[in-house]
């Protein structure tokens, strides 16, 4: 299959020749002729098998295409969860909008930018809006902006967009959309939890579906597993860092006080590090993310801020210095490695306290990964306790290390966290 095959303007076509795609991945063959076609798609592909060209490249053309000559209505918009997935997404957007016939105008909405500059941005009309859920919500109360010639809705990221958190924000700002748009959905993983209220935005969907929720080949992203006791984690970490040529590494942690400890910790030490998570200002966020795309930071810590759809060129290493709340967590932060057929590794820190979470996570995803102890960092605490019982399942949206939380506490959680986004 080649990109000229799938239907595409010829300046696209070049486009992603420059950029030195030399064949359409397989979600791109199967999902741009149908987007083209003008109808509903349902993609699920793995991490890293390009799925932001496969929905970006055929929605701009259609937004490219000659328009009424009044106003220039909002046509497309694209949903994505955090910030920072939204303005990789825009750029994408804006380089390839650019080059079409007939320009594709793009802007970015999230929040943490001024809202006067966003308006004042919109001025002048825009064809295709990326945005975070909450920013979006905000502008469209303020109505700033309208959504009733919208024809393209893309939710990137939709599984997340669909669960606890986030969901009654798309329930709103779908309704703000005429019910004759195409709607496209876009992820790696599609829990049946989220699948009936996927359903409900879409209308007779082409589903497509290239080994949804399975984890990477293990021959591109080496998993491996490192027993190791709770308070040595940070040795063990500047000691992984010390015997691994990684240029850099992504570090995971299950909270803000974590991250910003950890990074305190190695830059005493020397390292260039910081910390990436929705407690900082919005251009500390964007300091650590540029800093550690453009390799002035060999470290990022952060929180599952950083675990949906960034695609970090040449990421060589994911840490899992705390365990994800779920396999679907857990699947998303290894999958910022091992991207657009480079190979990766991603290395889980395990403890007595979290050993029958990863065990789970390891059941869930048919994984049998090795405990590794690594002489000086042996674990001692005492011996983790027997496996759960069967049936006993990590709750998705739950604490950590297999804990519940109380519905209260996650609906708590999940608002605090939508309302960052
Ligand atoms: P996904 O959204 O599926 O996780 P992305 O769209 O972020 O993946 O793409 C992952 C990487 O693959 C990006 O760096 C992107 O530039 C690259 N890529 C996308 N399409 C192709 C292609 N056809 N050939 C080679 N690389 C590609
Ligand atoms: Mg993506």
């Amino acid at each position: 299959m080649s990109f000229n095959e799938l239907g595409l303007d010829p300046s696209l076509v070049r486009a992603v020749q420059a950029r030195g795609f030399r064949e359409p991945t397989p979600v791109q063959s199967e999902a741009i002729p149908e987007i083209l076609l003008g109808h509903d798609v349902w993609a699920s592909a793995r991490t890293g098998s390009g799925k932001t060209a496969a929905f970006l490249l055929p929605v701009l053309q259609t937004l490219s295409q000659p328009r009424s000559q009044r106003e220039r209505p909002l046509r497309g918009l694209v949903l994505a969860p955090t910030r920072e997935l939204a303005a990789q997404v825009s750029e994408e957007a804006a380089a390839y909008g650019a080059l079409l016939p007939d320009p594709v105008v793009v802007r970015l909405l999230v929040g943490g930018g001024s809202v006067d500059a966003q308006r004042l941005a919109l001025r002048g009309g825009a064809d295709l809006i990326v945005a975070t859920p909450g920013r979006l919500i905000d502008l469209l109360e303020r109505e700033v902006i309208r959504l009733d010639a919208l024809e393209i809705l893309v939710l990137d990221e939709a599984d997340r967009l669909l669960s606890l958190g986030f969901a009654a924000a798309i329930e709103r700002i779908v309704q703000a959309t005429p019910a004759s748009r195409q709607t496209l959905m876009f992820s790696a993983t599609f829990p049946p939890a989220v699948q009936a209220l996927a359903e409900q935005s879409l209308q007779q969907p082409v589903k497509i579906n290239i080994d949804s929720g399975q984890m990477p080949e293990h021959d591109r992203i080496e998993q491996r597993a490192i027993s190791v006791g709770t308070a040595r984690r940070t040795a063990l970490l500047r000691e992984l860092l010390r015997t691994h040529a990684w240029s850099r590494v992504l570090v995971f942690v299950a909270t803000t006080r974590a991250a910003d400890q950890i990074v305190a910790h190695l830059t005493r030490d020397g390292v260039q590090a910081a910390a990436l998570h929705g407690e900082l200002s919005p251009s500390a966020r964007t300091g650590a993310l540029t800093g550690f795309e453009e390799g002035r930071l060999q470290v990022l810590v952060a929180t599952d801020l950083a675990a949906r759809g960034l695609d970090i060129d040449q990421l060589p290493a994911v840490v899992n210095y705390d365990l994800p709340r779920s396999p679907t967590d857990y699947l998303h932060r290894v999958g910022r490695t091992g991207r657009a057929g480079h190979r990766g590794v991603a290395v889980t820190l395990v403890t007595a306290e979290t050993a029958s979470h990863l065990r789970l996570i390891e059941k869930r995803h048919k994984l049998s990964l090795p405990r590794e102890v690594i002489p000086g960092f042996e674990p001692t605490e005492p011996a983790p306790a027997p496996p759960a019982p069967t049936g006993h399942r990590p709750d998705p949206h739950g604490g950590i290390k297999g804990k519940r939380k109380s519905k209260k506490d996650r609906l708590r959680e999940a608002a605090a966290r939508a309302a960052k986004s």
